[in-house]
């Protein structure tokens, strides 16, 4: 099997630092596999994605010699595809038209809150035959999503991790207005991509339960996941600007070489014994998914500037 990796920014803003880490393990583990690294560009959130960050992101790779294989994939481009597959699980009925209401949402909303739980849609729309549906209103399309059992999923870097399927609701694949949701285009994407491995931040862990569940209704199969776990800042808080992260960018304009940098972001949670000054040759060649550690890597700028001084 060829391994085939991907990264995948929302363009929303810089290249920041935790976005060029997934970038350079995904890349690292496509070259030491002899595989292919893609990047796709996921700019389906029309009013916060820009042509300058676009660039940014582009601009940032290249300059840490992240090179990608293929024309990057431009997810807004593929609303018709993702609407296709939703209206296959409706057409199977996997998948089903909800009328509710922002009212009603909101009734459920409150509900949840009262019982000191997590909002979720109830499932009221799920059996309900289509004669019922009101007059002049646009419904989403929402998965019917596994009542029992649970979902499994045998993580590269967290391990095996589960979740009770009665937890997680019945998620809207497409809008009223029939746009495609972020759930639904990116299953969509990775299987088209022909992406075996997706490794990405673990913010994104409780979607791989979902993404799971989809892949599995549609009959494909799943990518392996692997979650790694995010950059907390010096003092253990989450990442945030206070704590000197800034866009690969600006690094660069700091005067910080690629090399040190890349070297830096690799030493940020993965690790090959003590050894701190990894060529790229090494990097390659000792990558592996199962050495990512499973606590929060921790940004200190001081090692990163002294770093900086061996190149
Ligand atoms: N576009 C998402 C983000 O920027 C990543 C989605 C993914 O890697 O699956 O967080």
């Amino acid at each position: 099997m060829t391994v085939v990796t991907r990264f995948a920014p929302s363009p929303t803003g810089f290249l920041h630092i935790g976005g060029a880490r997934t970038a350079l393990f995904n890349w690292l583990f496509a070259r030491h596999t002899g595989g292919k690294f893609l990047l796709r560009i996921e700019d389906t959130d029309r009013e916060r994605s820009t042509d300058e960050a676009i660039e940014a992101i582009l601009v940032g790779l290249e300059w840490l010699g992240l090179d990608w294989d293929e024309e990057p994939v431009f997810q807004f481009s593929r609303a018709a595809r993702h609407a296709e597959v939703a209206n296959g699980l409706l057409k199977a009925g996997k998948a089903y038209h909800c009328y509710a209401s922002r009212e009603d949402l909101d009734e459920m909303r409150a509900k949840a809150k009262a019982a000191g739980g997590q909002p979720r849609y109830d499932g009221r729309w799920r059996d309900r035959p289509a004669s019922e549906a009101p007059e002049g209103v646009s419904p989403v399309v929402r998965f019917k999503a596994p009542l029992d059992g649970e979902t499994v999923i045998e993580d590269q870097v967290q391990g095996r991790v589960s979740v009770a399927n009665a937890q997680l609701d019945d998620m809207v694949l497409l809008r009223a207005d029939g746009t495609p949701t972020y759930m639904l285009s990116v299953v969509v994407d990775d299987h088209d991509m022909g992406i075996t491995h997706v490794v990405r931040g673990d913010d994104h862990l409780t979607n791989a339960f979902r993404q799971t569940q989809l892949y599995r209704a549609l009959g494909w199969e799943a990518p392996v996941f692997g979650h790694v776990p995010l950059i907390h800042g010096p003092d253990g808080a989450k990442l945030s600007k206070r704590h000197g992260a800034l866009g690969v960018e600006a690094y660069r304009d700091m005067g910080l070489l690629p090399e040190a940098l890349r070297n830096y972001l690799l030493r940020l949670g993965w690790s090959h014994g003590d050894d701190e000054i990894i060529s790229t040759e090494q990097a390659i060649e000792w990558f592996s998914l199962d050495a990512i550690g499973r606590s929060p890597a921790r940004l200190d700028l001081v090692k990163l500037n002294n770093l900086n001084g061996h190149y």
